[in-house]
């Protein structure tokens, strides 16, 4: 007989998320992390760090070209950052719902930007938006490796 999916082990996921400049200035590393902790999930890489140009533009390299790309590359050079490795079911989608809508001003309460965040160029965090992304950062952020 085959197992009810209920009973199928659900795939652990690895995300990337960015506490971005402002958020590390205005001293939000523990109330955003402590989210991400509170809904279950674990950090299993961290650290604080200036990103080098080039890593954020390959970061970004999928918005190379947009308006925003030139702004939203010296946003994440202009000051520390935190980098995160989240471990966890679904933690891909689980961390975006979070983090909610990229425009504060569409993000619901009860989201970090939507009750954190009031500018797009200002909304506080990165987080991967599918496991193949979250792979390619993971790759990028934390070429050391993180634990298996
Ligand atoms: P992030 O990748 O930072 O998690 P996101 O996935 O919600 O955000 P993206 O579309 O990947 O949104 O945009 C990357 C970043 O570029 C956004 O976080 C935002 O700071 C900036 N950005 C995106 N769209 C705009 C826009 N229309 N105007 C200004 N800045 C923008
Ligand atoms: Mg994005």
């Amino acid at each position: 007989m085959k197992p009810h999916k209920e009973f199928l082990p659900v795939p652990l996921e690895t995300s990337l998320v960015l506490i971005k400049p402002g958020g590390v200035s205005r001293r939000l590393v523990g109330e955003i992390t402590r989210r991400i902790e509170a809904r279950g999930l674990a950090v299993v890489g961290l650290k604080l760090m200036s990103a080098p140009r080039s890593l954020v533009e390959e970061h970004y390299s999928e918005h190379q070209g947009k308006g925003f790309f030139e702004s939203v590359v010296a946003y994440l050079c202009s000051g520390p950052v935190v980098a995160m490795a989240v471990r966890g079911e679904n933690a891909v989608r689980a961390i975006r719902a979070m983090m909610g809508a990229t425009n504060p001003l569409d993000a619901e309460p009860g989201t970090v930007r939507g009750d954190l965040a009031l500018s797009i160029d200002d909304n506080l965090t990165h987080s991967s938006s599918d496991p193949e992304a979250a792979a390619r950062e993971l790759a990028l952020w934390f070429s050391e490796g993180l634990p298996a």
